[in-house]
């Protein structure tokens, strides 16, 4: 099959690559119709994850159609078109009993990497193949889907590919925002970033009743955006004084919930475990926040932050919380709200692209060149 490979730092080249095959009984095998870029998969092309190598397929957020499944699938027939949730988990150990289903104890084929960075194994995510799970990605003509009846999840009949692809990530990554952060009527919310979290965060956060929702970015496109398909307001951080203004729009304490959907891919060097991430928009989130309030951090980071405002978040009392989306919680939940119309994903796709175009997508995707805000591939 034809597959989107990693080729060195930098480097992406569509290429020919085996066909994926059920290797367990739980396993199925999908057809892919969409496949979403998405910020992570940056520090991935940017060679700075370990272990990645020349040829590994990238890609974690997908959609497809069944076409064989393993013994022991028993949700899933061929021919159901499926959205899969970018991490994978296994839903039996006692993590994912919890629902913290990115903290799977067995997600992961090869856990030595996350135990070394971060002292414990976690979930798997799909087109990681060495550091997260071992599981080739999603910008391929097929997928092995493991776990298959606990990852992948009937797209109902009225929904669109090109909106239900981003229940794979993006959307439950942002309606995850907006429950750690415990949104709920009447709160004032702030959004760093206005890529297709920060958009789907502030989209949650409304559904979720809050009073008012604000996004601030640098780029005016992307905050037009915001304004008109999610219904937030617009902040552009490089015309004003960011906290202040947040001060005035909430009463003067600062926003109850301030949510990083950012992250460290975009802009900083560093490696697993021994980078030096810089989170500067997540300082100015612990800075804005109010007293007592909630800062939520859904950007991407995988090493270590110098110069992190612990001051501030003690002495104004704020909880920090933070995760790798739980999707397969939430995902049902809110493809019925895309079957109802509540909500609608569909602008995030600025880019539709044959696979085979995968890299001037990505180049797009990375430069933010001509509003990209996600380019999505169709093999
Ligand atoms: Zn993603
Ligand atoms: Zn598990």
């Amino acid at each position: 099959m034809r597959a989107l490979c990693w080729a060195g730092t930098d480097e992406l080249a569509v290429r020919e690559v085996p066909d994926p095959e059920l290797r367990n009984a739980q396993d199925m095998i999908v057809r892919v119709r969409r496949s979403a870029t998405c910020g992570a998969d940056l520090a991935l092309l940017g060679g700075r994850t370990p272990f990645l190598a020349v040829g590994d397929v990238l890609g974690h957020e997908f959609l497809g159609e069944v076409v064989e499944v393993g013994p022991e699938v028993r949700r899933h027939r061929p021919g159901d078109r499926v959205v899969v949730c970018a991490a994978v988990s296994c839903g039996a150990c006692w993590f994912c009993r919890q629902g913290l289903f990115a903290c799977c104890d067995n997600g992961s084929t090869g856990p030595a990497v996350t135990e070394a960075a971060w002292g414990q194994p976690t979930g798997g995510c799909y087109g990681h193949p060495g550091a997260l799970g071992g599981f080739a990605g999603s910008h391929a003509e097929y997928v092995r889907v493991p776990y298959a009846d606990v990852g992948a999840f009937r797209v109902p009949e009225p929904v669109s590919d090109d909106r239900a692809v981003f229940a794979s990530d993006a959307a439950p990554t942002g309606w995850m925002g907006a429950e750690l952060g415990g949104v709920g009527p009447g709160d004032v919310v702030a959004v760093w970033g206005a890529g297709a979290v920060g958009q789907l965060t502030a989209g949650a956060a409304l559904l979720r009743g809050a009073e008012r929702v604000i996004v601030v970015d640098r780029h005016d496109d992307r905050l037009r955006m915001v304004q008109r398909h999610v219904g937030a307001e617009p902040l552009n951080y490089r015309y004003v004084d960011v906290a202040a203004e947040l001060r005035e729009r909430s009463g003067g304490r600062g926003p109850d919930v301030c949510v990083e959907a950012v992250g460290a891919e975009a802009e900083a060097p560093g490696r697993w475990g021994g980078g030096a991430d810089r989170p500067l928009a997540l300082r100015e989130a612990v800075h804005s926040c109010r007293k007592g309030g909630t800062v939520v951090v859904l950007g991407t980071w995988t090493g270590f932050v110098d110069a992190f405002p612990l001051g501030a978040v003690m002495n104004k009392g704020l909880s920090v919380r933070s995760s790798r989306q739980h999707g397969q919680r939430w995902i049902p939940m809110l493809l019925d709200r895309m079957a109802r119309d509540e909500l609608r994903t569909e602008h995030l796709a600025t880019h539709r692209l044959p696979l085979e175009r995968g890299t001037e997508g990505y180049a797009l995707f990375r430069d933010r060149a001509d509003g990209c805000v996600r380019a999505v591939f169709s093999p």
